[in-house]
């Protein structure tokens, strides 16, 4: 199997995990790969994420422009492209609406990483970006400063951002922040307040687990 053909795979692989866990409902969300340095592998608008097939992904080049593939490209394909532009490392990018990471946006509550070892471990901060108009040029200006330096972001009253070498590391990262979101709903709610963040000296610990 060409490489090609299994990237599309994957990214077929993961809408329809997105929409069986219930990340995205109907046409929400948009998934994106590299396919090089020059092309990327995106999903089309409109489209249910549990009813895609390979042949619906769509090529677009650096501009955005689509070179292959049939309708048209998802209407965030600008935050896609913002990512790729400032993140060299990274290689796919997942947008879903996960309900309680969304919600926490909507109650104004941050995502706080700094309550589980693993979530602190493998992800880090999620900051969350100022609200912007769906599918306009302000989403890319929304998240285009804090990209830079965070492996997921909060999209205000809209979603999540998560990124990763791989289609299904950026699908894991999501589901993980997706569950620990759930847990500090319930911590919050037997607490009836914030949980308490790990100590300074444990996250400095986990810091230098990190590093190794
Ligand atoms: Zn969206």
């Amino acid at each position: 199997m060409n490489s090609r053909m299994h990237l599309r795979e994957e990214v077929v692989w993961v809408c329809r995990r997105l929409a069986e866990k219930g990340l995205v409902a109907a046409s929400d969300g948009n998934v994106s790969c590299r396919l090089d340095s020059n092309y990327v592998l995106i999903t089309p608008g409109g489209r249910h994420k549990g009813d895609l097939e390979c042949a619906d992904l769509l090529v677009l080049d650096e501009t955005g422009m689509p070179v292959e593939g049939p309708g048209t490209p998802s209407s965030e394909l600008r935050m896609h492209l913002c990512v790729y532009e400032n993140r060299p490392d990274v290689e796919a990018v997942v947008h879903a609406h996960p309900p309680m990471l969304t919600a926490l946006t909507l109650a104004g509550l941050p995502f706080c990483a700094e309550l589980l070892p693993e979530v602190w471990l493998t992800i880090g901060p999620v900051p969350t970006a100022p609200y912007a108009t769906p599918s306009t040029r302000e989403v890319p200006d929304a998240v285009r400063g804090l990209i830079g330096g965070h492996e997921a972001l909060l999209l205000e009253r809209h979603g999540s951002l998560t990124v990763g070498r791989t289609v299904r590391e950026a699908c894991m990262r999501l589901e993980k922040l997706e569950h620990a979101a759930h847990i500090q709903f319930y911590a919050h709610l037997l607490k009836n307040g914030p949980p308490d963040p790990l100590r300074t000296e444990d996250l400095l610990k986990l810091q230098a687990l990190k590093k190794q």
